[in-house]
């Protein structure tokens, strides 16, 4: 099949032919339809993320069609549509049985040594074994997964709307819905309107939050989230806080959340939440050993600090939902799909990103 295989860090992806071996027990093969490239699949490419490993084959917001099963496949069939899952859910380990965490823990040292659940690869090249991505490596014409990381959907659900729930889209969505629980009749604020900050707006209107005020620098940006259902739009920068403060009556926000992975940003989404009872959720990725500066007093006065990672979803159980009310019109999802590429374009699809050109570029299959 073809792939994009991360030779060396920073260079260019190469896509070439490579082999896949077949499903073992307990995983699938997946032919990919659509796939989305996300800000982790460059930060990896870079050579920046200190877990990363070459080569390999990249890409992680896949959406796809079951091809055919392993050995003790029960919870997909051949034909199904599904999207792939870098958060499995085994439903069996102590964090899958807790309501408090989506943080799986059956695959996930495996899965960061490249390998899948047996500790070996499906993907190799002239004999030699090539490492997955994320368990999941989805800049390919077909992966194999283990089960646990495949969400089943509506098979009506187009597939390139689809693989944003994979990652991205599910994980903003997820921080307002899932995470903050966020009320009807609350105010938050959004720092960040990429996919991720774009889709905790979305999330923080399905909840029903009154007012929406969301934060970028760009205007483009700040358009879409208005699209999504900001109410308020801010550009950012010193000052942001005062202004929000201003906004509330001098109290701050119920929720605020951060999806910039800067960690001055993180800093004011922490000082924009309301004395008392304000919950800041921190999406973002911070770069690697930067920490977060808190003033103590902020926290003793109500305010409290929490992280979510994919949105806090339960991925078999979640993603299937949150597709369903993107099919029911709850969540428009069209305007994130900025460039649709081939998998021999994907290179340019880092340049989009680099570049800030739209959210996000689609491969298509
Ligand atoms: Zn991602
Ligand atoms: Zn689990």
């Amino acid at each position: 099949m073809r792939a994009a295989v991360l030779e060396q860090f920073g260079r260019p992806l190469v896509v070439q032919e490579i082999e896949l071996a077949d499903p073992g027990p307990g995983e699938v093969l997946v032919r990919l339809v659509a796939c989305g490239i996300c800000h982790t699949d460059a930060y990896t490419a870079s050579g920046v993320d200190p877990s990363g490993y070459a080569p390999c084959v990249l890409g992680h917001e896949g959406a796809g069609v079951v091809e055919r099963i392993g050995a003790d496949v029960t919870m997909v069939a051949e034909g199904d549509h599904v999207v792939t899952l870098f958060s499995p859910q085994c439903g069996e380990c102590v964090h899958c049985a807790s309501p408090d965490t989506n943080l799986c823990l059956a695959i996930r040292e495996q899965q960061n040594l490249g390998h899948l659940p047996d500790g070996t690869t499906r993907l190799s090249r002239q004999g030699e074994p090539l490492r997955h991505f994320m368990g999941t490596s989805t800049f390919a014409e077909y992966t194999v997964m283990p089960q646990i990381a495949l969400a089943k959907i509506d098979p009506q659900a187009p597939l390139d709307a689809a693989c944003l729930f994979a990652c991205g889209l599910s994980t903003g969505l997820g921080a307002a819905l899932r995470t903050a629980k966020v009320r009807a009749g609350s105010t938050a604020v959004v720092f960040g309107a990429g996919m991720v900050g774009l889709g905790a707006v979305a999330g923080c209107r399905l909840a029903g939050a009154e007012r929406i005020v969301c934060v970028d620098l760009s205007p483009q940006r700040l358009e879409l989230a208005r699209g999504q259902g900001a109410t308020d739009t801010m550009t950012g920068g010193e000052g942001v806080v005062e202004k929000i403060l201003e906004m509330t009556g001098g109290f701050g926000a119920d929720y605020t959340f951060e999806a910039t992975g800067n960690v001055k940003v993180m800093r004011q989404a922490v000082e924009a939440a309301r004395m008392g009872w304000g919950l800041c959720t921190i999406a973002g990725v911070a770069g690697r050993g930067e920490t977060l500066e808190v003033v103590p007093r902020y926290l003793i006065t109500g305010r409290r600090v929490c992280g979510s990672s994919f949105g806090g979803l339960k991925g078999r159980d979640d993603v299937p939902a949150l597709v369903d009310r993107f099919m029911a019109g709850e969540i428009d999802v069209a305007p994130f799909i900025s460039h649709r590429i081939t998998l021999d374009q994907v290179n340019r699809g880092f340049e989009l990103m680099e570049a800030h050109d739209g959210i996000r570029s689609v491969i298509e299959f």
